[in-house]
């Protein structure tokens, strides 16, 4: 439904700024949020006049549905500065499209592309110090919809707001990461909402988290629901293997996530040359690949760490290393991907835009 857009985005201020009293060297990442949020209501079946304003708590009803029966999705992106000053975002397009399609699936009302576009990029403006210079830093984007109507009905509201907070981010990393492969638990299932990025996902994976936390690994391989020998994602983020020199990832399906990065990635890879297979992959594949030696590399693909490297899989109760390469795939796709990020290659795909 295209709707035609006479609401002039409203801007009110902050009077203050919390920008001084901020460490950028030591940011604890999503604990601190810029000085000014974006808003939009949808109320009688129509977004409202969108506003920015001083980033502040928001008050519901303790029955709104969101609460309840969680009407909640979300996307992450992030905003780059070059060493000119000027600011970029990559690929927010298909951030756009991907929370409207997870929208649809929550029987959520999509937002419109003109509202996005410009409540984003006069709220990168309006708080444009908070994104500091320097490969690593970024601002952390994060839009998110949920149902505000009041009321305990089970069905979905016919209220919602959509706002985007931001928050200063520095180079993410959580160094290398054993993984469990997941035969029992999962997080998502054919006919399911795996495919959106909806809170309950996430809610979901806490617990099985926790329970590989307690073995000694910090994530999750998650498998296909019904048979669980498949593997589909790593934690938050699309799963790589590499297998001799071929690069290996699962196809995307309405069980898994259909990752920026993880497909930015293949893009490239096809581009360069790389052997890359997008198939179904075998848990005992992998296991034979760890046993024989031919496994050479695993990583996690998503927009927080770019790529979060691999070091041990573990699988019942055998647990595999994983070799760290200096120079391998993992290394050579951050540095390329972000290279585009902040302005230092060639965006021969047109991935890129400058917001100011
Ligand atoms: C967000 C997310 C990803 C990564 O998506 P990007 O667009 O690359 O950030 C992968 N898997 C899940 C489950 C996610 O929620």
């Amino acid at each position: 439904m295209k709707e035609t857009l006479s609401q002039p985005l409203k801007i009110t201020k902050s009077t203050t700024t919390k920008i001084n009293s901020v460490d950028f060297e030591n940011i604890n990442f999503g604990k601190l949020f810029t000085d000014h949020m974006f808003a939009c209501h949808y109320v009688n079946g129509t977004w409202q006049q969108p506003e920015i304003v001083p980033y502040q708590p928001i008050t519901l009803d303790p029955s709104a549905r969101v609460f309840h029966y969680g009407q909640a999705v979300f996307e992450g992106l992030k905003a780059y500065k070059d060493s000119k000053g000027d600011t970029f975002l990559f690929r927010a397009d298909e951030n756009l499209k991907r929370i409207n399609k997870s929208a649809e699936r929550l029987a959520m009302p999509e937002f419109p592309e003109e509202y996005f576009n410009k409540g984003l990029s006069e709220l990168l403006k309006l708080d444009n110090d908070w994104i500091k210079q320097g490969k690593g830093n970024s601002l952390y984007i994060r839009p998110f919809i949920i149902a505000t109507e009041a009321s305990l009905m089970a069905s979905e509201a016919n209220q919602y707001t959509f706002y985007i907070i931001c928050s200063p981010a520095q180079s993410y990393y959580g160094g290398e990461v054993d993984v469990l492969i997941s035969d029992y638990y999962s997080r998502s299932a054919s006919g399911g909402i795996g495919y959106a990025k909806a809170a309950g996902n996430y809610a979901g994976q806490f617990y099985p988290t926790n329970l590989a936390k307690e073995k000694g690994y910090q994530q999750i391989i998650w498998t296909d629901s019904s048979s669980h020998k498949y593997v589909e994602e790593a934690g938050t983020m699309n799963i790589f293997f590499r297998i001799n020199d071929t690069l290996l990832t699962a196809p995307t399906s309405e069980r898994i996530l259909d990752g920026i990065t993880r497909k930015s990635i293949i893009a490239l890879a096809e581009k360069e040359g790389y052997n890359i297979e997008v198939r179904d992959i075998e848990v005992t594949e992998i296991i034979e690949a760890l046993k024989n030696g031919t496994l050479k590399e695993a990583f996690g693909a998503g927009t927080a760490a770019v790529v979060s490297v691999i070091k041990g899989i573990g699988y019942k109760d055998n647990k595999y290393s994983v070799p760290v390469l200096s120079d391998g795939f993992a290394q050579h796709f951050k540095q390329s991907l972000t290279n585009i990020q902040y302005n230092e290659a060639e965006d021969t795909f047109g991935w890129r835009t400058k917001v100011c």
